[in-house]
């Protein structure tokens, strides 16, 4: 029940049974001298197709822009402002309750996202009567980031080694492996712009060894991610 793939119609049919939606929401941001710009759309829209094929929920395309405004040091990035996106995921999340949608489970893949759905989330909550939402970011999910832990010894920054399985997994021939670099994560307490966030991470790639990246654990953690999503698609709202 893809959006992409159905008309009004089947909508209609749909919303006198159900009242799920699932929503990725993704970037178009740098990934690293070896990953593209549409991983972080490419890998929650992916989930909610499979989520989709497995439950009949209804999924919306996808967001494909995000707020990576701390990567616009890196040529090809086109970010939203914080307040621009709280905007667009608002305005989306306001028009599926109109036409009937109570329950809305947001699919986010990518960090830098996270401010502005928890600004909306607060909003649409508190202003449309009978709204419940749910948002998850796939790589956070206790399971995927236990199993990241297990294969490859941390947790998932940005491009590194658990992101860079999963596009393995889903886009083998896009994925330029040999070129990969990266740095360590740092947490000072500093706000990083985007001159910051390039000298911290010249090569664009934070975390985990991006070579340890293998297409078998991309399953793997798409696989966990999807087991958790499916959960809470069908548990309580
Ligand atoms: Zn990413």
């Amino acid at each position: 029940m893809l959006l992409s793939d159905v008309t009004w119609m089947e909508v209609e049919e749909y919303l006198k049974r159900d009242d799920r939606l699932m929503l990725p929401v993704g970037s178009c941001e740098q990934h690293g001298r070896h990953l593209t710009f549409i991983t972080d759309t490419l890998i929650p829209w992916e989930l909610a197709r499979r989520l989709s094929a497995a439950t009949g929920v209804a999924a919306a395309p996808p967001v494909a822009f995000g707020m990576s405004l701390h990567h616009m040091r890196f040529p090809g990035t086109l970010s939203l402002k914080p307040a621009t996106l709280t905007a667009v995921l608002t305005d989306v999340v306001e028009c599926a309750y109109r036409h009937g949608f109570r329950r809305v489970l947001v699919l986010n893949g990518h960090g830098g996202n996270t401010g502005p759905l928890a600004a909306m989330g607060a909003d649409v909550t508190n202003r449309l009567a009978g709204l419940k939402l749910k948002t998850g970011a796939w790589w956070e999910l206790p399971p995927v980031a236990e199993l990241t832990q297990a294969r490859f010894g941390g947790r998932e920054a940005h491009a590194s080694a658990a992101e860079s399985s999963v596009v393995l997994a889903l886009r083998p021939k896009v994925v330029r492996l040999e070129r990969a670099q990266f740095s360590p994560a740092v947490s000072p307490m500093r706000f990083a712009d985007a001159d910051e966030w390039r000298r911290r991470y010249p090569h664009g790639c934070v975390g985990l060894d991006p070579t340890l990246a293998r297409a078998e654990v991309g399953e793997e953690l798409l696989a966990a991610a999807q087991a958790v999503f499916q959960r809470e698609l069908d548990g309580e709202w």
